[in-house]
């Protein structure tokens, strides 16, 4: 092994980091990754092959993705003074975000969190300030908060609003206190706003320091990988400097903006995971010794008897299917598991399994 070499050319951040592990889900139901469980119907198929059949993929794509921008900006409600960039995902905006601060700068956010924000900012060499929530209610610790940000001086606070893994929704006027007092931008993730009925979008206007980050992942496009981020123009300026010119390919262009010129598709579909999920939820909770929590989201977080996650979550891969094993990340996720909302018939096994399970472990 080179390792030498490798220690000589490498930040000693990036020999200390582990590659963030997707974990293999072949024929598996797959209910670990919060993705929209549903396709599109034939119709609309055949549309969409239209719509792409003549995009020109010996060209560079249009480096401002001008029409699908148009396409967000009209879907979205961006205020008319806002301006908004694209990513691969909203993975990538997170990194070119952080990408564009100071060497010595400090990123923050609550804990449990969404893994990429640390990952990032530990990859770019920054400092990173992790924030308990209340371990209850999942809340914001809003004293704890203020004090941090007062004494770490963050450039960059990530709130997502619902939270992953925890699904819920911050109290609306934590959050402004946060944005009032932060001394550098706030960003807002809204990356289950579909599931939600929440956001900040209309408020960017009254705050300069805010923006809002959304993807169409979780819509039922994962595999697209787009994202964007909306706020002050001063501010989008900046960050469309180190933002690779032809980020977005032609494909993805092509199909989100069809995806988002029929909105009423998704809009049933995430009618539907909304529904399902008060189903699972209430399943759930009927389970002896499991204690799932309320969600704004496309997924829920339950927890355990003491000590049975990872078996809970093993034997339901017996089973075929997928979830994720939060447990590992100890704190208020220890004997923690989280399920995405999948379709009625995988939410039914999954539910079937876990009471198998339960049943088993319990005589
Ligand atoms: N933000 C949150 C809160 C997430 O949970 C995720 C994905 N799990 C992302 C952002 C990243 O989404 P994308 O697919 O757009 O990179």
């Amino acid at each position: 092994m080179p390792e030498k070499l490798i220690s000589s050319v490498f930040r000693k951040e990036v020999l200390n980091l582990s590659a963030y592990k997707v974990a293999e889900a072949k024929n598996l139901i797959k209910l670990d990754a919060m993705e929209n469980p549903y396709t599109w119907p034939n119709e609309i198929k055949q549309q969409w092959f239209k719509e792409i059949k003549d995009c020109p993929i010996n060209r560079y794509p249009d480096p401002e993705a001008r029409q699908l921008a148009k396409t967000i900006k009209d879907t979205n409600n961006i205020p008319p003074q806002s301006e908004i960039l694209l990513g691969n995902g909203s993975d990538e905006i997170i990194q070119l975000l952080l990408m564009a601060l100071p060497a010595n700068a400090t990123v923050l956010a609550p804990s449990p969190g969404f893994v990429m924000y640390k990952q990032v900012a530990l990859s770019l060499g920054l400092n990173y300030q992790d924030i308990p929530l209340q371990a209850d209610s999942f809340e914001l610790d809003l004293p704890l908060m203020l004090d941090a940000i007062n004494r770490t001086q963050p450039l960059v606070i990530f709130l997502a609003y619902p939270n992953n893994p925890t699904s819920n929704l911050f109290n609306v006027l934590d959050i402004k206190k946060i944005i009032d007092i932060a001394p550098g931008l706030v960003i807002v993730d809204e990356a289950y706003a579909p599931f939600a009925d929440a956001s900040f979008i209309n408020k960017l206007p009254e705050h300069e320091n805010l923006l809002v980050m959304r993807t169409v992942s979780k819509l039922g496009l994962a595999g697209l990988r787009l994202g964007f981020i909306a706020g002050n123009k001063a501010i989008i300026e900046q960050l469309n400097k180190i933002r690779l010119p032809y980020n977005i390919n032609c494909l993805t262009q092509a199909t989100t903006d069809f995806a988002l010129r029929n909105q009423a598709l998704f809009d049933q579909q995430t009618q539907q995971i909304c529904r399902d999920r008060l189903l699972v939820l209430n399943q759930l909770n009927e389970l002896p010794s499991i204690t799932a929590y309320p969600s704004a989201a496309n997924f829920i977080l339950f927890k355990t008897k003491k000590n049975q996650a990872n078996f809970i979550f093993e034997s339901l891969k017996d089973h075929g299917i997928l979830i994720k094993n939060m447990s590992p990340q100890g704190g208020i996720l220890s004997d923690c598991l989280r399920v995405t909302i999948g379709k009625p018939e995988e939410n039914k096994i999954f539910l079937r399994a876990m009471k198998a399970i339960i049943n088993s472990s319990d005589s």
